[in-house]
């Protein structure tokens, strides 16, 4: 049908946003993206907001807030379900020819959406992340383990992680449903990422410190998260056990002669008792340590295998963008010419 070739329609942004508990930091970040999103008359967009669970007002105010504008969206959790299963949820909901994902702390500078939505178009690229060149006003312990982190990761990880490259970016759909299609249940997004391609461009900004409220990731939940990002991506680990064994064999092959031939020269006097007590240790040691982390591989598949749903939805509030409803016109469309 003719009638719909030629027809320009603007592209939509979908701007998903987990929170939990932000009570203080919404009000802020929704003045600070509708500034920004005022600017770009040239886009149609959807603020999709991911409530996961939040015990707070941050529910409330939402609900408030689809009344006062309706390019906002809501979806609520049936508890707190973790920032990951909050960004598929997003994901899946969300309509847009193009999706960024944000904190609503405003860590991630708002400012940033025109340019990367810039260089997806002059560069003809699937994403434009916000990547942070500096670590200033975070916790020094917090900073020191982080890049210990990426180190580990990298040397054991499959795919690379940088540090400063993190959730905030902007993505073409095609690249969102290959990340849809990754439906594992122990999700780490940066892995994912990295995991489905696609060229993805930079954009550097310096770190800021979250503008209201508290952060959510205490300093065990971070350690959980790092151990789930090696462990979602590496499979290394399991090798260090082979190896480690190997390493052990020709050990005691060596020392097995050597005690061999010191009983035959000089006769077998009882010495030696701690050197023994020592390796004995240590096996037993390597031992334990090697069947926990088969542990954490096998908890891990235990999980995956329950193929329990990442969320559950609570409630949703809100109107999609009336430019899904002439996509799927277009999609019928161009179907139908297809035919
Ligand atoms: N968040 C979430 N669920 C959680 C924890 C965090 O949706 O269980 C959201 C939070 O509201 C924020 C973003 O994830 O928008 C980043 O959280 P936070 O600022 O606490 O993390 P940090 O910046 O300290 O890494
Ligand atoms: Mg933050």
């Amino acid at each position: 049908m003719f009638i719909m070739e030629g027809v320009k329609r603007m592209d939509c942004i979908s701007i998903v946003v987990p929170c939990f508990n932000e009570e203080e930091a919404l009000p802020l970040f929704y003045e600070r993206i509708s500034a920004v999103l005022s600017e770009m008359p040239q886009i149609d967009y959807e603020l999709l907001f991911v409530d996961d669970g939040s015990s707070d007002e941050t529910l409330p105010l939402l609900q408030a807030l689809i009344h006062a504008d309706d390019q906002v969206r809501y979806l609520s959790f049936s508890r707190n379900f973790g920032k990951e299963a909050a960004m598929y949820a997003g994901f899946s909901e969300a309509v847009g020819d193009y999706i960024v994902v944000m904190d609503i702390d405003l860590q991630h500078p708002p400012e940033l959406l025109p340019k990367m939505y810039q260089m997806l178009k002059a560069e003809n690229v699937d994403c434009v992340g916000g990547k942070r060149v500096s670590r200033t006003g975070e916790k020094k312990l917090r900073s020191l383990l982080s890049r210990a982190f990426y180190r580990v990761a990298n040397i054991l990880s499959t795919v690379s992680m940088k540090d400063g490259e993190g959730d905030f970016r902007m993505m073409s759909r095609r690249m969102v449903e290959a990340i849809l299609s990754v439906k594992e249940y122990n999700r780490y997004s940066k892995g994912i990422f990295q995991f489905v391609g696609f060229e993805t461009r930079w954009i550097e900004y310096e770190n800021v410190p979250r503008v209201a409220g508290q952060t959510k990731w205490s300093f065990l939940s971070l350690l959980r998260y790092a151990v789930d990002g090696i462990f979602s991506f590496s499979a290394v680990p399991l090798v260090l056990a082979s190896y480690c064994g190997l390493l052990f064999c020709i050990f005691s092959f060596i020392m097995g002669i050597y005690i061999a031939g010191k009983t035959i020269l000089f006769g077998n006097s009882v010495s030696g008792w701690t050197t023994l007590v020592c390796i004995l240790l240590l096996g037993f040691g390597l031992q334990m340590l090697f069947i926990g982390l088969l542990g954490q591989y096998v908890a891990k598949n235990y999980m995956e295998s329950k193929h329990r749903p990442l969320y559950f939805f609570k409630e949703s509030g809100g109107m999609k963008p009336k430019i899904e409803k002439d996509k799927r016109q277009l999609d019928r469309k161009s179907h139908v010419r297809s035919l």
